[in-house]
């Protein structure tokens, strides 16, 4: 296979919005922690395809942001020492910004498209002969000269992620040949994620403190990371980068992390159900209108976490808080509790 550079190639918008993050991403799969069933079947994939000497399958990756789902897609280019292309939905409106991707991909190479629910339908349509046949139709000239010249590509492997699989097309969804559903980590996975990420900043974090950053952290991997950055600036400033237990729950505090590790949006959101809307039913628009926030926020970032811990319900009719989202606020349930306004 040819090999070019194994860095990834940051699309057209130039800035990569992944730099950020590299720093503390893990590179192989061995390295990724948790999510053990995902990364076996990733692995044996891997494994079968390298000993055939083939091409990967589509792989689909969707679950909630910050869960892995870009590490696991980098993951597997270096797995099968394969260059790597990445781009977004947003990137792509129109066929024609597929060209240069599909044109440029090495045989075996992975093509990374982040957010692929977003892709406009005709772009989507475009993707569907490339996934299957590697074969695309560029239009050459204009007008009356206009003609069509079938391209044959080399045999590559696309990765999508997406947060919401459910926007997903059928027959899109249907081409993606491995579909891992990434989920919430529960704590100890999450606390060894801790771990990993402060000796990488070279932070030294004692288990007391590395748990109650976890539990902290919504059960998503970014949101430790992000907290513990902060906790590493605040233990600098005023604590000469000493962190323990104190400082962790000090700085998270400071912040507006609360015990469950909500923050600021989360309670809001919550607040804004039962204080505006008396507990729900509501609709997600009326909430986001309410919040000043979009409604895709919310969906995509704010809401999984409140339906996984049980704070909140999605019925036909909107939104509803649970008892438990009344008592963690310090605020009176309403009368019958949940069973009144669920059914
Ligand atoms: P997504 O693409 O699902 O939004 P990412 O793959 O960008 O999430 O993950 C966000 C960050 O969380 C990464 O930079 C990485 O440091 C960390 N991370 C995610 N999953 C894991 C994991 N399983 N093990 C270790 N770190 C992880």
């Amino acid at each position: 296979m040819k090999q070019m550079s194994r860095e990834p190639i940051i699309g057209s918008d130039g800035e990569s919005p992944l730099d950020d993050e590299n720093q503390l991403r893990p590179q192989r799969l061995r390295d990724v922690i948790g999510q053990q069933d995902v990364i076996e079947r990733l692995a044996i994939a891997v494994d079968a395809t390298r000993k055939r000497d083939e091409t990967l399958g589509h792989v689909l990756f969707d679950g909630p942001p910050g869960l892995g789902k870009t590490t696991m897609a980098l993951c597997i280019p270096k797995e099968m020492d394969a260059n790597v292309l990445i781009t977004t939905a947003a990137a792509l409106r129109k066929p024609g910004d597929l060209v240069p991707y599909l044109s440029n991909l090495d045989e075996g190479a992975v093509l990374f498209i982040d957010e692929i629910h977003r892709l406009p339908h005709a772009v989507e349509e475009y993707l569907y002969p490339a996934m299957e046949d590697f074969r695309i139709d560029i239009i050459l000239g204009e007008g009356v000269n206009a003609r069509t010249i079938s391209m044959q590509l080399k045999p590559f492997t696309l990765i999508g992620a997406t947060t919401r699989a459910g926007m997903l097309t059928a027959p899109l969804r249907d081409r993606f040949q491995i579909r891992e559903h990434l989920d919430f980590y529960p704590l100890d996975q999450l606390t060894r994620i801790v771990n990993r990420s402060a000796s990488k900043l070279n932070i030294g974090v004692p288990e007391t403190a590395a748990v109650e950053i976890a539990q902290r952290s919504r059960s998503t991997p970014r949101i430790a990371n992000n907290r513990l950055r902060w906790i590493r600036d605040y233990a600098d400033s005023r604590h000469e980068g000493k962190v323990d237990k104190d400082v962790a729950i000090s700085a998270m505090e400071m912040a507006g992390v609360d015990t469950l590790g909500l923050d600021k949006l989360d309670r809001q959101y919550l607040e804004t159900l039962i204080r505006v809307f008396n507990g729900g039913p509501a609709g997600l628009e009326a909430i986001a209108h309410t919040m000043n926030v979009s409604s895709d926020t919310l969906e995509d970032e704010i809401e999984p976490f409140l339906l996984r811990s049980e704070l909140i319900v999605r019925t036909p009719r909107g939104r509803i808080a649970r008892t438990a989202a009344f008592e963690h606020l310090k605020l009176a349930p309403p009368e019958g509790g949940d069973q009144g306004r669920l059914f």
